[in-house]
C-alpha cells in the first residue's frame, strides 16, 4: 500500500503510474527506495492541485495523494532509485536534450523570421552586426546541441542494443567489453547533454526574445511562450547542477578525455587541421586543469569547480563534432570555426580562474 504525497508529476492522472516510494523502514538514504506500479483503476490516488506554471502550460503538471493505494513491486526491492528509476531518468534527460533542440531551433527561426522582416533606420536589422552576430552565435549554438544529441544518442544506442542481445544470448567477450565502454560513454554524456543543451536552448530563447526587441515582451509573437517553455529544460529530469554532479565522473574517470583523444585521431582536410589542433591544445590545457584540480585532495574544491571543469570538457567535445560535421557538411565549417575559438577563449578563462584559486580562497563565498 503506498501513502504520501508527490508533487510536480507530469501527467499525474495517467491509467498506469510508476511510482518510487519507501519501502524500508527507518531508512534515509537511496537504498530504501524501490519501484512500484500502480493502476488508476483502483482509485485511491488524488488529484490534489493542478500546478499553475511559468511555462508548459500544456503539460499538466500535479499533485498526487496515495492513500492506502495498492501497488506491485516493480523488479527487486531496494533497486527503485539505484536502478531503475536512474535507467528511466537517463533516457528522460536524453529526452529533455532532444526537448532543448527542438525548442532552440524554433527560437532561431523565430528570431531569423523577425529580424529579415523588421526595419530599423532604413534597413532590416538583420544587417546590424550586434544583430547578425546574435543570429549567428544562435546558429552555432543549436547546431552544437544537435551534434552533441546525435553522438549521445548513437551511444546510448549501441549500449542498449547489447543490452537486448545479452537478454537473448551470452555476449563474447569482445562484445560485452564493447558494451562497457558505450555505457560508460552514454553515462558520461547523457547528463553533458542535458547541461548544455538546456543551458543553451534558455540563452537563444533569451537572445531571439532580444532580437525581437519590445514586440518580444508581448503576447503577440512565439518568442514569448518558447522562452518561458524553455525555463524548466534546466530544471526537471535533475537541475544542470545535479547534471554537473553526475558528469564530473566523467571528467575525473577520464571518459571525456579519452574520447577526445579518440576523436583527435580522425583525419581532417588540411584547410582545417588549425582547428583539430587548437583542440589538441585545448585538450592539453584540460588535461593539466583537472591535474591541478584533483592534485588538491579536497572534495569541496573538486565540487566548487565541476561546473567549470564539466563546461571545459565539453567545450573540446563539441568542437571536435563540430568539426567532423564539417567534413560531411559544408555548412557546418563555419560553425566550426566560430565554436572552437569561442571554446578556446572560454576554456583558456576557466583554466586561468582555476590555476589562481586557492582552497582558501572558498571561505569568500561562505
Ligand atoms: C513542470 C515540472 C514537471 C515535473 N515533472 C515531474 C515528474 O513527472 N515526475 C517527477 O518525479 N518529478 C517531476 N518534476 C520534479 C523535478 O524533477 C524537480 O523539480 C527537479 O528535479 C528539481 O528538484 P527540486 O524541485 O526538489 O529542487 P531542489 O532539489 O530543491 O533544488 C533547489 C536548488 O538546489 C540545487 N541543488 C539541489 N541539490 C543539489 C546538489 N546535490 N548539488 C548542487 N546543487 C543542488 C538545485 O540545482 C537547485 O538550484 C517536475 C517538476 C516540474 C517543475
Amino acid at each position: 500500500m503506498l501513502n504520501g504525497v508527490k508533487r510536480f508529476i507530469t501527467n499525474g492522472d495517467a491509467d498506469i503510474s510508476l511510482v518510487l516510494a519507501r519501502s524500508e523502514e527507518g531508512t534515509t538514504d537511496a537504498r530504501g527506495l524501490s519501484l512500484f506500479v500502480y493502476d488508476k483503476a483502483y482509485n485511491t490516488v488524488k488529484v490534489r492541485r493542478i500546478e499553475h506554471k511559468l511555462g508548459i502550460i500544456g503539460s499538466p503538471t500535479c499533485e498526487l495523494v496515495f492513500t492506502n493505494a495498492p501497488a506491485e513491486l516493480v523488479g527487486d526491492r531496494k533497486m527503485g532509485l539505484i536502478k531503475y528509476v536512474m535507467s528511466l531518468m537517463n533516457g528522460a534527460r536524453l529526452g529533455v536534450g532532444a526537448q532543448s533542440v527542438g525548442l532552440s531551433e524554433a527560437a532561431y527561426r523565430e528570431a531569423v523570421k523577425y529580424a529579415n522582416e523588421r526595419t530599423q533606420f532604413g534597413k532590416t536589422i538583420i544587417n546590424f552586426p550586434a544583430v547578425y552576430e546574435m543570429l549567428t552565435d544562435m546558429r552555432v549554438k543549436l547546431q552544437a546541441s544537435r551534434a552533441l544529441l546525435y553522438e549521445t544518442s548513437r551511444f546510448v544506442d549501441v549500449y542498449k542494443a547489447y543490452s537486448h542481445l545479452a537478454s537473448e544470448r551470452k555476449l563474447e567477450k569482445e562484445e560485452r567489453d564493447e558494451m562497457k565502454e558505450f555505457q560508460r560513454l552514454a553515462d558520461a554524456f547523457t547528463p553533458l547533454l542535458k547541461m548544455i543543451t538546456s543551458e543553451y536552448c534558455n540563452q537563444i530563447a533569451y537572445d531571439s526574445l532580444q532580437i525581437h526587441g519590445g514586440a518580444g515582451f508581448m503576447k503577440d509573437f512565439p518568442i514569448e511562450r518558447i522562452y518561458r517553455d524553455a525555463r524548466i529544460t534546466t530544471i526537471y529530469e535533475g537541475t544542470s547542477q545535479l547534471q554537473v554532479v553526475a558528469a564530473i565522473k566523467g571528467v575525473t574517470t577520464g571518459v571525456f578525455l579519452n574520447q577526445m583523444n579518440a576523436y583527435s585521431h580522425v583525419e581532417v582536410a588540411p584547410d582545417r587541421e588549425h582547428l583539430r589542433r587548437m583542440l589538441i591544445e585545448m585538450g592539453e590545457e584540460y588535461q593539466s586543469t583537472i591535474a591541478a584540480v584533483v592534485q588538491v585532495n579536497d572534495t569541496e574544491y573538486v565540487d566548487f569547480h565541476a561546473r567549470r571543469m564539466v563546461e571545459m570538457a565539453g567545450n573540446i567535445v563539441i568542437g571536435y563534432l563540430l568539426l567532423h560535421d564539417s567534413a560531411r557538411n559544408e555548412d557546418y565549417l563555419p560553425s566550426a570555426e566560430i565554436f572552437i575559438r569561442k571554446a578556446k577563449a572560454q576554456n583558456r578563462e576557466r583554466a586561468v580562474y582555476i590555476a589562481d584559486f586557492e582552497l582558501k580562497d572558498l571561505g569568500h563565498f561562505k
